[in-house]
């Protein structure tokens, strides 16, 4: 992208932006930072923080913390949500003005604008809140930096105008949801010189932007080689120029979209998580009033009536179409993106690295995100599925564009990659449109015949922006009569009044909570922090007083749990597991040995009955599948876990691979290296490898067992020490775990590349 220059186009282009940028930044760098967060508030609703929080645990007297936060609004049961919505059809009184379908950042966003607004609203979300798209995004609030580069590539006004607009709705998040976004500095490495003043008038443009759109982060600046070594040790180090920093924006994607839920209900939205709708309403003329929907947890089905249908189901969006009119097009062209995460110590803790030059043009990125590293990301056309399956092959490519901007003595290794996600871009062409092979740009608003309002496509960043957009035009096509304007630019979500980057610090004396779970709490509940800390148990220790974690080396503790399903409408083993605690992102492995904890106390929540539990387990490991968990023979069951658990495994005998080998593997490998080391000198011959995978039963096709021995760089004298014999058979292990479904390792994989404009969100 940035590598095929047009340099003449773009010269006279930077030219003029970088003078122009230059001198409103010199007059403008402190007016637009005293602006941030300054803007006056939108009234809370009624009910927000008028009930005291009842059922904090009893062992903390929580009632006697008069200088603290204790009073939390608490929303309506779902049971209660339910019956609201059986009532729609009692009579004309009880009847929604419109009744949204989908629960992700665009539905979610639309309940609560139309919320403020004083409309009665109802939202049915099939499975979870965030379930679809709305989990899997990069979680980058941005206006695009590349989108910005093809806007003045391309002397494209409309481009620019959508840069702009995400970067005024970045500003927007930041300031209602403080605990849950938050700036982050991107490094851009450059490796060439010409490329420094290239890529110096693309961030200062987009300060620029930034600060016209309403309000700016911090500013970019220049990086020299040896500060940009040190915040990235690993980075090539061959012929590195020095970098660009600028930042961008930041978030805990699901959690914002429960958020978003939650504050939507707060303003009396009536909004219910695994409701799916099955069959549309229609009057006598033909015109869309409400749904025939079941609740997946029961079965159970009924009707909501109401004056119109706002269809936010993302890439589902044709299925809800279809069921308006069956003859009607197909809008949307699934295209899926593949993130991996690998361990944190591939980015400072609190620094990006976007890369704008890969082997075929596009972005590889390494982003911190809840304590890990993500990485990716890719664009490929893709089936439209539930829930998407990252490909071997395209985990694959990721790994191959990381190791070129690693140092050379830098191995990634596909043991590195502890969780896999795949989330599927809604790139949507308008009907309306002339040219209707033609995808839209940002998003698209669409009102049928039968008057089922279509919003789909745009990004995270501008999910307000489009619920906006989407709530005027229901407005004027329903005939509908709000209270107000919509207050979202400047509604709090919940959990943000009584947050402040200093709260960690007050729960840490309060509780005796360990410093980092209290960053995890305030940074994931705002406010609401002080309730989750109430939950927790005693650790029995003097130090940390409070805060059994669910999984060793990650801070979410027991009482999320709690709080999930009392608080937040968690209803299933893989919402708490992957929406409300975000350990199925992080960590597949991890949250596989979590899982029989976490049923515990969700039984005790819930009152699971064993078949409940099992089959709640079985959903969850399915689910882990889905996020990069190797695929076993033989079935992972609760209780195999828990006796596992308490076996001890032979653990990083060797740094190359994870080996995670039990006691009879390692003997076995030991008894074959040894019978092949004739010399007894401690080393076999390369071409002995062979001959022990056979002697041991195992098979790898030839060009694994290559890419296998390359990532272990063995030494070029054709004999192969224990402790690298080991590595092999750890990577050999792994291929024959990482039976990821949909896996074909294709090497040389190439993939189709979506252009940046219609890409939907991604970096
Ligand atoms: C790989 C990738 C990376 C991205 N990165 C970024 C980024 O960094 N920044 C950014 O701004 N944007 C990003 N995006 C874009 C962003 O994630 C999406 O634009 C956004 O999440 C779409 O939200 P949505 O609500 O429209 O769709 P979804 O989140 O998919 O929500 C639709 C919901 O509708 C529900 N549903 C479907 N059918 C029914 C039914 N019959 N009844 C009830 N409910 C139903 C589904 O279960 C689903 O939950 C990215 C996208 C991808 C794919």
């Amino acid at each position: 992208m940035w590598k095929a220059l047009n340099r003449r186009r773009i010269a006279l282009a930077s030219l003029a932006v970088a003078a122009g940028g230059t001198s409103y930044y010199l007059h403008n760098t402190n007016s637009t930072k005293q602006r941030d967060f300054q803007r006056p508030s939108a009234i809370t609703p009624k009910i927000f923080m008028s009930e005291t929080y009842a059922d904090a645990n009893r062992s903390i007297l929580f009632e006697k913390m008069s200088d603290k936060p204790h009073t939390f609004w608490a929303p309506p049961s779902r049971k209660e949500m339910l019956s609201m919505l059986k009532n729609s059809i009692k009579d004309n009184e009880s009847v929604f003005d419109v009744l949204i379908i989908g629960g992700g950042a665009t539905g979610a966003g639309t309940a609560l604008d139309a919320a403020t607004r004083g409309l009665k609203v109802a939202l049915v979300e099939r499975d979870d809140f965030a379930a679809g798209t709305s989990s899997r995004s990069t979680k980058l609030v941005h206006g695009g930096v590349r989108y910005l580069e093809k806007a003045f590539k391309e002397l494209d006004y409309e481009q620019y105008k959508l840069v702009r607009e995400a970067l005024h709705e970045r500003a927007t998040f930041l300031h209602i949801a403080p605990y849950l976004s938050y700036p982050l500095p991107i490094i851009l490495p450059i490796y060439k010189w010409w490329q420094l003043p290239y890529f110096w008038v693309g961030v200062k443009a987009y300060d620029f932007l930034a600060g016209t759109a309403g309000e700016k982060l911090e500013s970019s600046y220049f990086s020299t080689r040896s500060k940009t070594l040190e915040a990235f040790p690993w980075l090539k180090k061959e012929k590195l120029v020095g970098a660009l920093v600028y930042y961008d924006g930041q978030h805990n994607d699901a959690r914002m979209n429960v958020a978003l839920a939650l504050t939507a209900i707060s303003y009396g939205a009536v909004v219910a998580n695994h409701v799916e709708v099955v069959n549309l309403l229609k009057d006598e003329n033909g015109k869309v009033i409400g749904a025939h929907v079941r609740d997946n947890l029961t079965n159970e089905e009924w009707d909501i009536r109401s004056k119109g249908v706002i269809n936010a189901t993302g890439a589902f969006t044709d299925g809800i179409r279809s069921m308006d009119n069956p003859r009607t097009e197909k809008i949307v062209q699934p295209s899926s993106g593949v993130h991996i995460v690998l361990p944190n110590y591939y980015s400072p803790r609190k620094m990006g690295l976007l890369d704008p030059q890969t082997s075929d043009g596009r972005v590889i990125f390494f982003l911190p995100w809840e304590g890990a590293t993500i990485a990716g990301t890719t664009d490929s056309p893709t089936e439209l599925t539930y829930n998407p399956v990252p490909k071997e092959e395209e985990i694959q490519w990721i790994l191959e564009e990381v190791r070129r901007y690693l140092s050379p003595d830098i191995k990634v290794r596909r043991s590195d990659v502890l969780s896999a996600w795949s989330g599927i871009r809604p790139l949507v062409r308008d009907p309306s449109a002339k040219n209707t092979s033609e995808l839209v740009r940002s998003h698209m608003i669409d009102v049928s015949e039968s008057n089922m309002i279509t919003i789909s496509g745009g990004k995270w960043t501008t999910y307000r922006n489009m619920a906006k957009e989407t709530v005027d035009v229901a407005i004027k096509v329903l005939e509908l009569k709000p209270s107000n304007d919509s207050l979202t630019e400047r509604a709090k979500l919940v959990g943000s009044h009584g947050y402040s980057n200093t709260t960690f610090i007050k729960i840490i004396q309060q509780f005796g909570i360990e410093t980092e779970i209290a960053q995890h709490l305030a940074q994931s509940y705002g406010d609401r922090a002080w309730a989750v800390a109430a939950l927790s148990e005693p650790t029995g220790k003097r130090w940390p007083v409070f805060g059994q974690r669910i999984s060793p080396s990650y801070p979410y503790i027991e009482a999320e749990v709690r709080y999930a399903v009392r608080r937040e409408y968690a209803c299933t083993l893989v919402d708490v597991i992957a929406r409300r605690t975000r350990l199925a992102f992080i960590n597949a492995q991890a949250t596989l040995e979590s899982l029989p904890r976490i049923i515990d106390i969700m039984s005790q929540e819930l009152g699971w009955s064993p078949e409940r539990q099992t089959q709640e387990f079985d959903r969850a490991v399915e689910f882990l599948h889905t996020m990069g968990l190797p695929r076993q023979t033989e079935k992972i069951t609760i209780d195999k876990i828990r006796q596992d658990s308490s076996k001890p495994f032979i653990r990083e005998v060797s740094p190359s691979f994870h080996l995670q080998f039990q006691p009879e593997e390692l003997a076995s490998f030991q008894k074959v290296f040894s019978d092949l080391d004739k010399s007894g000198e401690g080393h076999i011959k390369f071409v002995e490898l062979d001959k022990a995978l056979v002697i041991l039963g195992v098979s790898v096709p030839e060009q694994v067992l290559k890419t296998i021995i390359t990532q272990i760089n063995l030494e070029n004298n054709g004999s192969i020490e224990y402790g690298k014999f080991l590595e092999i058979m750890g990577g050999v292990k792994e291929y024959h775990l990482s039976e990821i479904a949909g896996d074909d390792r294709k090497i040389g994989y190439k993939q189709k590349r979506i252009p940046i404009e219609r890409s939907s969100g991604g970096v």
